[in-house]
This record gives structure tokens, C-alpha cells and sequence, in this order.
């Protein structure tokens, strides 16, 4: 089965490849095909997710897989939430992401730092298809008040991670890929339909 990769976010493909590297699949990026970025309308991941699953699949009449994710943070009302990857303005590096995040969370002590990352993962098997395969995930965390470590990408240096006593961006990418959003809506996404 070949399946489209709608998304262009470097991170995410790395994380993709080596979360589906077990399967029959051929994972084709939407780059290959020079589709452009859907523009993201939606108010929810979800909504998000299915409007570039959507898009991907319309574009080139193949099954395409979304991902929409991003951190949920409690203290500031669910922000970033949908806007994680331009919380400091379009196009922003992830270090002024985190610096925006940190300058806006100053005053705030734990344990008021709660989080989660949050996963939405959309199948599209053709274009139009009525009945996507939906999949949500989380991941509890808190916010730290300095970046640490050097793995990962986005917002990984500053999401502490209670289970294993270290940020995200310190675990390794084998820990990252069996405990993060993205792993869990993963194994949903192979127990119910791969
Ligand atoms: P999207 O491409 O609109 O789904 O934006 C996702 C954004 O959420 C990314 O650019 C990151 O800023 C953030 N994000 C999502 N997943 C992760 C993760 O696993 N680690 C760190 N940041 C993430």
C-alpha cells in the first residue's frame, strides 16, 4: 500500500519513518509530490489533521496520513495548542517558540506547569473517503523553566517527562518513539487498521 505523508515538518518525518519502518508500507512525503502546506482553517487538531489528510489524498488520489500535534498547556488556557508550531509568529525557529512559552509562563509555579502533548493522526484511504480513520493521543508532562538536552525537536527541551525523570529532549529516540503522543496514536493507528 503506498501512503502519502502529508506533512513537510522534518521532525515529524524522522519520527514517521522509524515509527512505521515495520511495515509493508511504501511512505511517500507530499514534498515528492510538490504539494504545497494545506492551509490550516480548523479551531481543533482534529479538524486540522483531516483538512491536510484530506488535501494530500485529493492531490494526488493515493490513502494520505496526517498528523496534527502540539503542546496543550493547562496554565494558559490550552495555548499553544493548535498554534505550537507559530506560537511566536509564522514561520518561527523552535527556540523562540520556547522562548515565547517560557517569557509567558514566568510567574507561574508548579505545579501549575501542567501539559500534554496531544497526537491526532487521520487516514484518508481515497480522496473523499467518509469514514477516516481518526486517532487521538496524549502524553502528560510539565513545562520547565529552562530548555535541556539536545534530541528531539519543537517544544521537546522544555517538556519534562515524570515517568522517566528528564525532558523530552533527553531520552533517546527509541524511549521517545514507545511513550510519546505520537508512538501511542501510532500503535492505535497498526492495532485497529495496518
Ligand atoms: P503541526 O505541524 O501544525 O501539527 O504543528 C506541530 C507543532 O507542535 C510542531 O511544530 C512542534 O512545535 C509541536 N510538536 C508536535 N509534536 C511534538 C513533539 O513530539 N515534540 C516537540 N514538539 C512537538
Amino acid at each position: 500500500m503506498k501512503i502519502v505523508l502529508a506533512t513537510s515538518n522534518a521532525g515529524k518525518i524522522k519520527e514517521f519513518s522509524a515509527l512505521l519502518s515495520d511495515l509493508t508500507l511504501q511512505i511517500i512525503p507530499q514534498s515528492e509530490f510538490n504539494i504545497e502546506d494545506a492551509e490550516e482553517t480548523g479551531q481543533t487538531f482534529i479538524e486540522n489533521a483531516i483538512i491536510k489528510a484530506r488535501h494530500a489524498s485529493e492531490k494526488t488520489g493515493l490513502a494520505a496520513l496526517a498528523d496534527d500535534s502540539g503542546l496543550v498547556v493547562d496554565a494558559l488556557g490550552g495555548k499553544p495548542g493548535i498554534f505550537s508550531a507559530r506560537f511566536a509568529g509564522q514561520n518561527a525557529s523552535a527556540e523562540k517558540n520556547i522562548k515565547k512559552l517560557l517569557d509567558d509562563m514566568q510567574n507561574i509555579q508548579a505545579p501549575n506547569r501542567s501539559a500534554r502533548f496531544v497526537c491526532v493522526l487521520v487516514l484518508f484511504r481515497y480522496p473523499n473517503d467518509p469514514y477516516p480513520f481518526v486517532c487521538q493521543a496524549n502524553w502528560e508532562g510539565e513545562i520547565l523553566f529552562a530548555p535541556k538536552g539536545r534530541g528531539g525537536f519543537g517544544y521537546d527541551p522544555i517538556f519534562w517527562v515524570p515517568t522517566h525523570r528528564c525532558a523530552a529532549a533527553e531520552l533517546s529516540e527509541d524511549i521517545k518513539n514507545q511513550i510519546s503522543h505520537r508512538a501511542k496514536a501510532f500503535q492505535c493507528l497498526h492495532r485497529d487498521l495496518l
